[in-house]
């Protein structure tokens, strides 16, 4: 599963390019024909009479969320606990973002009522959608894609009775365009087939380094950039471009600013020895009809008591008591002051960096490091009005693609089930050093430079967009590292980030818990709305456990829920009700300041992949 169209594209030819010789002629057959097919005039895919029915019966009807039981249940416990949900003392969470709510809404369902600060004024953080500008569509400013299994978002999204349409059904071609020329899909799996033989290689040699566990090779795949990795098995200029483009749109930083690990072990999520580059990512996708933000506003909802907005948090320190004092900024040259038994932070450490970690605290100098060096990624996103789905109608392609242009790296139609004569709406994403080369406040600029490539490669672009009375392009724009609450789109791991900082960062420091996307390991959701929600029920269960108040801890077969502790992690529910597995909590440094080796959990990513009968 993958953030962004291109990168589930690369998925796919990866996918083919490691099957043998004959699936390859078959799928090279199979692309000739469609391209034969497609230059007769004829579609190449479904009959497009039913394309949007194909869409909310095959794709959304399948797993359309019902109203969840548990509801009731919810608000009479929030009701009851209102009241402990005010003043000081108890459990502080910092962020309303999914991982702030989803903690909160967690330990709401245990008896506790966690107090929630916010320093802007709606919830869902990065999660945001975009309504009542583009007639009677959703689209999303921030997380987009939720993945098939990506279950504790979709176990949301069934509870809060929400709908979801599948993107991934959408039938039509997609566009390739480097270096000036359009390429066959078939193309480009050739490309890709003559790597994956030294991709299998090194594979064998790499184990899953974190800061605590990682062998001499390890370190040496972790310093290497993605870049160099590519020049040392002579990727050659198409695959060159496939890549960086697919990785700068899903990590949202050039190859030369990621390491080679992460790139091994994304075209091998599944840990079971098998190669089968991303095959452990299907790239089957979904989104919430209404908006992906409005789970979070489900969440907040059930919460116990409202949530404090407005609250920008500029200190942390411990007092002698061992409880910790928070210090917010409320605007207007005011300033308030709370104190509590346990705090869950969950900014994005590009933010935390700038928060006043009281050196009373005494976080140990792996975690300063942690907070210091964990990058971020830059993502622009575009997303313009269509008078209809012409990209279709006219050529027969759903509308996504990529290209190594900065103004259309990875297009994809948002919403498609809502588009109809009122229109239709593409998301242009952008990603990486090509940020720069975007004009970054005009978003009109921006809109017609897109337009512009779009043109090239779909003809009818122009004409076929929607624009207003003055002639502005209808579009809007979401620059997330200009937004001082995020800084930044999402996690990107930098060379060397595997064997110096990686599982440092969720752990906790006696009371101080981390949470959030960033605190999630690479090898389960880290980057993801999924693994913002599960950082959430795991500090909630960190939470739970510093209480004291955890119910009896449910130990799983085989061990693999065991914390490394020798405890085990509370099975806990998504804060509705309904129980998922969390992965096991990370654990508090060890005496000598370092963190103990890490245990083996089920990956929530691993867990995903075995089926019911299995788990
Ligand atoms: C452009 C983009 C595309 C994405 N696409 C996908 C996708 O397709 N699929 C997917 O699964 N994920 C995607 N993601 C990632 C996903 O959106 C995030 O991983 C997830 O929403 C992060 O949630 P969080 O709670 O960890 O952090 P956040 O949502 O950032 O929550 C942190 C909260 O803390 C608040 N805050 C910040 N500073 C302070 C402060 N000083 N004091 C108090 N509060 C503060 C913020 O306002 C925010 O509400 C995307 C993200 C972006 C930006």
């Amino acid at each position: 599963m993958s953030r962004t169209e291109s990168m589930a594209q690369l998925a796919r030819i990866a996918d083919t390019a490691a099957c043998g010789a004959e699936d390859l002629a078959r799928h090279r057959e199979a692309c000739t024909t469609d391209a034969q097919t497609a230059a007769a005039g004829g579609d190449t895919q479904a009959p497009s009479a039913s394309r949007r029915q194909f869409l909310l019966g095959a794709g959304a009807a399948g797993i359309a969320a019902s109203a969840g039981t548990l509801l009731p249940a919810g608000l009479a416990a929030a009701a009851r606990l209102r009241k402990q949900a005010t003043g000081n003392g108890g459990v502080a969470v910092v962020g309303a973002g999914l991982a702030g709510l989803s903690c909160a809404a967690e330990l709401a369902r245990h008896g506790i009522a966690a107090k929630v600060f916010e320093a802007d004024w709606r919830v869902g953080g990065r999660c945001r959608s975009l309504r009542g500008f583009f007639h009677g569509q959703v689209a999303e400013l921030g997380g987009e894609f939720i993945g098939a299994s990506h279950h504790t978002m979709l176990g949301y999204a069934r509870e809060l009775g929400l709908t979801l349409e599948e993107s991934a059904v959408f039938p039509g071609e997609r566009f390739y365009r480097f270096d000036g020329q359009r390429y066959t899909e078939a193309q480009v799996v050739e490309e890709f087939a003559a790597f994956t033989a030294s991709i299998r290689e090194d594979l064998a040699l790499l184990r899953h380094p974190t800061a605590d566990a990682y062998s001499e090779t390890d370190q040496f795949f972790d310093f290497m950039s993605l870049d160099d990795y590519l020049t040392l098995h002579g990727a050659g200029s198409l695959l060159r471009g496939l890549i960086s483009t697919a990785y700068a749109g899903e990590y949202g930083a050039g190859i030369d600013a990621l390491s080679a690990v992460g790139f091994l072990r994304f075209v091998q999520g599944d840990r079971r020895g098998k190669f089968a580059p991303f095959g452990a990512f299907t790239d089957r996708h979904f989104h919430v009809v209404e908006g992906n933000d409005r789970i979070a506003t489900g969440l907040m909802e059930r919460l116990p008591a409202p949530v404090a907005f407005g609250h920008r948090l500029v200190e942390v320190r411990k007092r002698g008591s061992g409880r910790i004092r928070l210090t917010f900024d409320t605007g207007g040259g005011r300033s308030v002051s709370t104190e509590h038994d346990s705090v869950v932070l969950t900014l994005p450490f590009s933010v935390l960096r700038g928060v006043e970690l009281h050196r009373s605290l005494e976080l140990p100098a792996w975690k300063r490091d942690a907070i210091a060096r964990s990058a971020m990624g830059h993502h622009d996103k575009l997303i313009v009005g269509f008078s209809s789905d012409y990209w279709h109608t006219l050529h027969g392609c759903n509308g996504s693609g990529f290209s190594d242009r900065a103004h259309l790296q990875s297009v994809w139609e948002t919403n498609p089930a809502a588009a109809g004569a009122h229109g239709a709406i593409l998301s242009r994403y952008c990603g990486g050093p090509a940020v720069g080369a975007l004009s970054g406040h005009d978003v009109q600029a921006d809109a017609r430079a897109f337009l512009a490539e779009l043109e090239t490669v779909l003809p009818g672009a122009l004409r076929e967009a929607k624009y207003n009375t003055r002639g502005d392009v209808w579009a809007h724009a979401e620059r997330w590292s200009r937004n001082p609450l995020s800084r930044g789109s999402y996690s990107a791991p930098q060379p060397g980030y595997f064997t110096t900082i990686a599982h440092n960062e969720g752990k906790a420091v006696g009371n101080l818990l981390f949470a959030g996307e960033h605190t999630s390991s690479f090898y389960e959701w880290q980057g993801f709305m999924e693994g913002a929600a599960l950082s959430g029920l795991r500090a909630a269960a960190e939470a739970l456990q510093s209480a004291n108040t955890a119910p009896q801890p449910v130990i799983r077969t085989g061990g693999n829920q065991r914390a490394a502790t020798g405890t085990a992690a509370p099975a806990v529910a998504n804060g509705l009700g309904r129980a998922v597995r969390t992965p096991a909590a990370p654990r508090a440094s060890g005496p000598s300041g370092r963190p103990a080796p890490a245990g083996r959990g089920v990956r929530a990513r691993e867990f995903a992949q075995l089926g019911d009968d299995q788990r």
